[in-house]
């Protein structure tokens, strides 16, 4: 066993207070009041346990959001760690609890668990008096859970000087798994105007939007193939306003996810150019690709196989995985920074009731963590 893992084995209890802390200041996305009480929360965590340098972005619509920085570093390009702290529970909605060696609550396990692994992190190789080569950014942000709008500009902008990207989002449910990658996503819009006429006394000369968009929905549907991974999802439609009217508008919301960077741009191009089967009936689609896919590469390979021989050491086995959906992580892949996911605690339950981190190994998945920083950093 390194030392580094016996010393956070000792200090188990203080590990589970930190989380319970960030815990117990629940942070709804969208309560600023609520999310910049967590944020302090965190900050104060930092400069207690880890004492770097400490930036505060602040934001109006979002909580605001935090750069620590760990050592200086003498090579340019730093290691980045990203981590959100708000999530997707109101205030009071799930209870938070201890039960079995596991703690139940909101954002335990996406992701302040891997937050406060993170900052145990730092606290374990600024113990060692482990200061690498390279500097440590760890870049917390709040709007994670409702698409990253006021981060998303930050997160690229600190991943364009980094080596590497670490995120310590929720592993995979029970296994503790890393993501090695997920699915990219593209989110549109099916606009259709039509024209409205009475549907008794000359529905002829008018044309229906309804019409024109349900042959747009099996039109768009033909791209979905399971094989090559691509899911395509009409999340909503709407449209028309009564049953005697031949509908002038309709609308659809699409969901598209993808494994590669390539079918990416082919989807794109084949979903926004769209020209309508009815004639008088007019098609615009909005959106586009949201984030790239964090695709399984040599480099983000690489990584994963290092955690595992760190694992090894440490008498785990550490598995990889994948995910449909997307994180900041896609973002940073998405840039070509290889990055790898899921090293947040074990647990389950993401976006569920039954949300939980195991406590028993939070020191392992903090010691992951640290060693990996050390291995890339020195
Ligand atoms: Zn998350």
């Amino acid at each position: 066993m390194s030392k580094i893992l016996t010393y956070l084995i000792n200090n188990q209890h203080d590990i589970e207070e930190t989380l319970l802390q960030l815990v117990e200041a629940e942070s709804p996305s969208k309560n600023k009041m609520l999310t910049d009480k967590c944020g302090l929360v965190l900050k104060e965590s930092f400069e207690t346990l880890v004492g770097g340098k400490v930036e505060i972005i602040e934001k109006e619509a979002v909580g605001n959001q935090y750069r620590f920085t760990y050592g200086d570093g003498t090579e340019t390009e730093q290691i980045l760690i990203i981590g959100h702290y708000d999530t997707v529970w109101d205030q009071g909605a799930i209870p938070i609890r201890k039960e079995d060696g596991k703690l139940y609550g909101p954002g335990t396990f996406d992701m302040k668990g891997g937050l406060a692994v993170t900052l145990w992190a730092l606290k374990a190789l600024k113990e060692f008096g482990h200061f690498g080569k390279r500097k440590v950014v760890f870049l917390v942000t709040s709007d994670e859970e409702i698409g990253s709008e006021h981060s998303r500009a930050l997160i690229e902008e600190e991943a364009r000087k980094s080596e590497m990207v670490f995120v310590p989002e929720s592993s995979i449910s029970h296994s503790g798994a890393v993501k090695t990658f997920r699915k990219g996503i593209g989110i549109f819009k099916l606009i259709v105007h039509g024209k409205s006429v009475h549907a008794g006394i000359d529905p002829w000369s008018g044309a229906s939007a309804i019409d024109e968009l349900a042959l747009q929905i099996a039109d768009i549907k033909s791209l979905d193939n399971k094989e090559e991974g691509v899911s395509i999802n009409i999340g909503t439609i709407s449209g028309g306003t009564r049953t005697n009217v031949v509908a002038g508008y309709a609308e659809a919301d699409i969901d598209l996810r993808f494994r590669t960077k390539d079918q990416a741009h082919e989807l794109e191009h084949a979903l926004l150019d769209r020209s309508s089967f009815i004639k008088g009936t007019m098609v615009e689609m909005q959106g586009g690709i949201n984030r790239y896919p964090l695709e399984k590469t040599d480099s983000v390979m690489g990584l994963y196989q290092q955690m595992k021989e760190i694992a090894l050491r440490h008498g785990y086995e550490l598995e990889q995985g994948s995910s449909g959906g997307a994180s900041d992580g896609n973002l940073t892949a998405g840039l070509g920074i290889p990055t790898i996911d899921g090293l947040g605690p074990v647990g389950d339950g993401a976006h569920a009731e039954n949300e939980h981190v195991v406590l028993e190994n939070l020191p392992y998945r903090a010691a992951l963590i640290a060693e990996l920083i050390k291995r890339n950093s020195r």
